[in-house]
């Protein structure tokens, strides 16, 4: 039986084309500046997202670190989503290795800080605090449904951060679903903010890579921070090829997985014992309960559909259960879940 993984859009393979641009690829060393496939990468995704310069790293996690660090000085805060994955998910490296503080405020049902509560963060200049010079925001919001963020938001932040003298960072780790899901250009979103980084990896299917863009001078220190974390890769251009196939073509049917986690959300929403609000899927992640009289407990429901179906899902805390549509999976595998959770829930309880 072949494994059917939901547990995360992390787990794409590449695809052929894109094995067969990594064979092909033109390449160069890129620590000089001169792997042409690289450079492409980087000039297309500036230019897909409206920046001077992009930088291609080796991880969302290293994107969001060399932004951190390039946009402050040591002792700096920055305010970010609590349930933000730099928050939560990064080992703490901007503090670890650039001595910056965190401020992580709350976050609603989609993943927005409140603006109002972001503004009255920021500290006032007093030797006792440090200095708050930082906004980080996410969008898709993976700790929130993967939700779609509208652009109002990222330009009410820009206000607060113009008036303060803020910068503003966007962890953009899935925002090409969000803004599938929204229906919009990226630029609706990253006009509002100074920097962004995004991930080649995830549904875009790509083996490797994230690629951060900013300013000229943004990315020239970016750079010099990714030399320092030993992220100056060489021939690259093999990874920069999976990720041009990424931007250009894998890009543009992010609806599709978006299409199918609906079906899969429906369908579980309709099961007994089932806990999941099918409103706030909207881009390729459905995140559900069980109630607490269900016949298993999430975990059970976890290592059943594992051992008896093949089939790998999520799960955190033994209470949230996460299963996320992508390239990988089919029509066809969605109803294999449905029907494997429903015969796990039901037979349980007779
Ligand atoms: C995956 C992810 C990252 C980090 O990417 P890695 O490539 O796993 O380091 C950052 N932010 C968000 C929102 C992500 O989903």
């Amino acid at each position: 039986m072949d494994t059917i993984d939901f547990r995360s859009d992390t787990v794409t393979w590449p695809t052929a084309a894109m094995r067969q641009a990594m064979a092909e690829a033109n390449v160069g060393d890129d620590v000089y500046e001169e792997d042409p496939t690289v450079n492409e990468l980087e000039e297309t995704t500036a230019v897909l997202l409206g920046y001077e310069a992009g930088l291609f790293v080796s991880s969302g996690t290293q994107g969001n670190l060399l932004a951190l660090l390039s946009h402050t000085q040591r002792g700096d805060e920055i305010i970010m989503g609590q349930d933000s994955h730099t928050f939560v998910w990064e080992a703490g490296g901007a503090s670890v290795l650039g001595s910056l503080v965190y401020c992580p405020l709350p976050t609603d049902q989609i993943g927005r800080m409140d603006v109002a509560q972001v503004e009255a963060s920021i500290k006032p200049d007093n030797p006792h605090l440090p200095r708050t010079t930082l906004i980080s925001t996410e969008n898709s919001s993976g700790g929130n449904h993967g939700a779609a963020i509208p652009p109002a938001y990222f330009a009410d932040l820009r206000r607060v951060a113009d008036k303060h003298g803020l910068r503003l960072h966007l962890d953009g780790a899935r925002l090409f679903n969000a803004t599938t899901a929204l229906n919009i250009d990226p630029r609706e979103i990253t006009q509002y903010v100074d920097s962004a980084s995004i991930c080649l990896s995830k549904g875009l299917c790509a083996p490797v890579g994230s690629v951060l863009v900013g300013s000229r001078p943004f990315i020239a220190q970016a750079r010099r921070y990714r030399k320092i974390v030993g992220g100056g890769m060489r021939q690259a251009g093999i990874l920069a090829a999976a990720g041009l196939i990424a931007l250009r073509e894998m890009r543009l049917r992010l609806g599709e997985d978006h299409r199918r986690a609906k079906v899969l959300a429906e369908g579980l929403a309709q099961i007994e014992g089932v806990v999941l609000d099918t409103a706030v899927v909207q881009t390729n992640m459905v995140f559900f309960e069980l109630t607490p009289d269900a016949p298993l407990t999430p975990t059970e429901l976890t290592q059943r559909l594992w051992a008896e179906y093949h089939i790998k899902i999520g799960g955190y805390d033994n209470r949230r259960l996460r299963a996320v549509t992508h390239y990988w999976i089919t029509d066809n595998h969605v109803q294999q879940l449905l029907s494997a959770t429903r015969q796990l829930l039901q037979t349980s309880s007779s």
